[in-house]
């Protein structure tokens, strides 16, 4: 018995293994396909450390070679802090996001965690080191439990749950007759948009990287909801290097560093207050958000 018992642990290992990695590439980005475009360079090292400073340096990136989607954007989250990229659709915002976790390689520049060209390291120390809580999650035909699970095979029950509490889903689903190993999915029970970010931030949170990326949901939150999340987002960036990629200028009044992007060009930046002050794109964006959500508001 013992003899089969090892193999069969190997391969409990492996597809643990392999579940882990395709959570980690996050479906919901869409890019299975792109992640084949980049490889581990030979003498590719490590990213240790608890601490994470990302900077772009002058990065240019086209995903054809022929359309230049980002010229020379270049900026630094200090360990600890977050920064919100902020821009009209297809200004590149969703792309600095999928350069930073590797997707794919920039074409001019270079992307760093603290100071090292991320081509330098290995593609697995990288993005165990990142969390991410893309734009829309798409749940795996499993249950919650494996859902939250998938940041870290390994945890403890105790710990799937403090992530669930401090995601603010594990009262919902406390209220679920199967509780934990309700089946989500395609499949099973359907969340809602809320309830599946909340499952997303529970997962990046189990996961406990230094640095996290927030793809925020361009599908319309009720507003409530939304409050909710950006309260819980705020948690889970409190003390991390995070990206937000911010579609509502609401969720980032309290970044530390805004970028407005343009055409893939970064055309102002600063915090709320030096951007609102200084008249520009991002003091034009905020007032018509402003009275949309008062129009809103009037419904
Ligand atoms: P949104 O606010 O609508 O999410 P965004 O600012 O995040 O937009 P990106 O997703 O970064 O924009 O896209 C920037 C540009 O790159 C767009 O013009 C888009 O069409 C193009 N693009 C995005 N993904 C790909 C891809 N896989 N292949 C080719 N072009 C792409």
């Amino acid at each position: 018995l013992t003899q089969l018992w090892s193999p069969l642990h190997f391969l409990g290992f492996v597809y643990r293994e392999i579940r882990h990695a395709l959570a980690d590439m996050e479906r919901m980005f869409g890019l299975l396909r792109q992640d084949e475009e980049v490889a581990d360079a030979p003498g590719a090292r490590a990213l240790s450390g608890a601490e994470a400073t990302v900077s772009f340096d002058a990065v240019d990136f086209s995903y054809d070679g022929k359309r230049e989607i980002l010229q020379g954007v270049s900026f630094t989250i200090p360990a600890g802090k977050t920064l919100a990229v902020v821009g009209a659709s297809g200004a590149g915002k969703s792309t600095l996001a999928r350069l930073l976790f590797r997707f794919y390689d920039v074409s001019g520049g270079a992307v760093r965690v603290n100071g090292t060209d991320i081509r330098q390291l290995t593609q697995d120390s990288l993005r165990a080191h990142i969390g991410i809580v893309p734009q829309d999650t798409v749940l795996f035909n499993d249950t919650i439990w494996a859902n939250i699970a998938y940041g870290r095979p390994e945890a403890s029950r105790e710990e799937v749950i403090d992530a669930a509490r401090r995601a603010h889903i594990h009262a919902f689903v406390e209220t679920l007759p199967d509780g934990y190993d309700t089946q989500v999915g395609e499949r099973g029970l359907k969340l809602s948009g809320g309830e599946k970010q909340r499952v997303a931030i529970a997962r990046a949170l189990l996961k406990n990287p230094p640095i996290m990326i927030f793809d925020e949901a361009t599908s319309a939150l009720d507003s409530r909801t939304e409050r909710a999340i950006q309260q819980e987002l705020a948690a889970a960036a409190s003390g991390r290097t995070t990206l937000v990629v911010a579609h509502r200028l609401s969720t980032i009044v309290d970044a530390d560093e805004i970028v407005v992007l343009d055409a893939g060009r970064v055309i102002e930046r600063g915090n709320h207050r030096t951007l609102v002050a200084a008249g520009g794109r991002y003091s034009a964006l905020w007032a018509m958000q402003q009275q949309g959500e008062a129009a809103a508001a009037d419904l």
